[in-house]
């Protein structure tokens, strides 16, 4: 389980999160959704320990990994998770396959584990013919999938998205929902998915929580959402896709 008990995130006067409970089932995939500023990318920040909380807690599990109050953290690097952002990241001088094997490599796995772990994830993403190319090679959803490969790669108990589809044209962004739903089964990593697109949140979402100006408005399944949505906002934000 991963656990937000009361989590608040001010910038100097501005509250960008604002006591947000969340207690987020192994292996769910959660979506993160809500307009532009209400603190998505904050929450997805702060489970990964690129930023720390101003008050209240993040729970993996029994662990503290992060507290506003004590300060007390668990580096980035040792929460066991795996991050994707919109932007792909990939190291342009390495190949497909070498930059899948980094994060392996720095992990010490040894070479025989890495070689078969890097083929199944190749594999998974399908893109087996690309091993050998360089990204500067590939197409920008090409790209994306090399970035998710790299990214399970080591196996992550928590996967976290920042809009990783939002750069892609529409087509290929329908198609990569579904792969994103089948990689999230495949490792069953629990996962956190923020996008503000909610065609997306309901077509990926085991579990959404719908935030608005930092506050959490409500969180559900998509149908407990659809059917008894808690406040107006959700009912119009949910409501018919446009
Ligand atoms: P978007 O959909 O546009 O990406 P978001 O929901 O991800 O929005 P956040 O990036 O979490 O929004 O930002 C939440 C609020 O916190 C915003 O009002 C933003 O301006 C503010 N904020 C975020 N990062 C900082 C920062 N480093 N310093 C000051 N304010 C910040
Ligand atoms: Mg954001």
């Amino acid at each position: 389980r991963l656990i937000l008990d009361g989590l608040g995130k001010r910038f100097g006067a501005h509250a960008a999160l604002a006591d947000v409970d969340l207690d987020l089932p192994d292996g769910a995939f959660v979506v993160l959704l809500g307009p532009s500023g209400c603190g998505k990318s904050t929450t997805l920040r702060i489970l990964a320990g690129l930023e720390q909380p101003t008050s209240g807690r993040v729970l993996f599990g029994d662990t503290v990994v992060a507290d506003g109050e004590r300060g007390e953290v668990v580096p980035a690097k040792d929460r066991g998770l795996g991050m994707v952002f919109q932007s792909y990241a990939l190291w342009p001088h390495m190949s497909v396959r070498s930059n899948i094997d980094w994060p392996l490599r720095v992990a010490g796995w040894s070479a025989a584990d890495r070689t078969a772990r890097v083929a199944e994830v190749l594999e998974m993403l399908e893109i087996e013919a690309l091993a050998d190319r360089y990204p500067t090679e590939i197409s920008g959803g090409q790209q994306q999938r090399v970035a998710i490969a790299r990214t399970v790669a080591p196996r992550p108990g928590v996967l976290l998205f920042d809009e990783p589809l939002s750069n892609l044209d529409a087509r290929l962004r329908t198609d990569m929902r579904a792969e994103l739903v089948r990689v999230h089964r495949a490792t069953g990593a629990t996962s956190v998915y923020v996008t503000h697109d909610q065609t997306e949140a309901l077509a990926m979402a085991t579990h959404i929580a719908v935030m608005k100006d930092g506050l959490l408005e409500q969180f559900g399944t998509p149908t407990e959402l659809l059917t008894t949505p808690a406040t107006a906002f959700v009912a119009s934000f949910l409501g018919t896709p446009p």
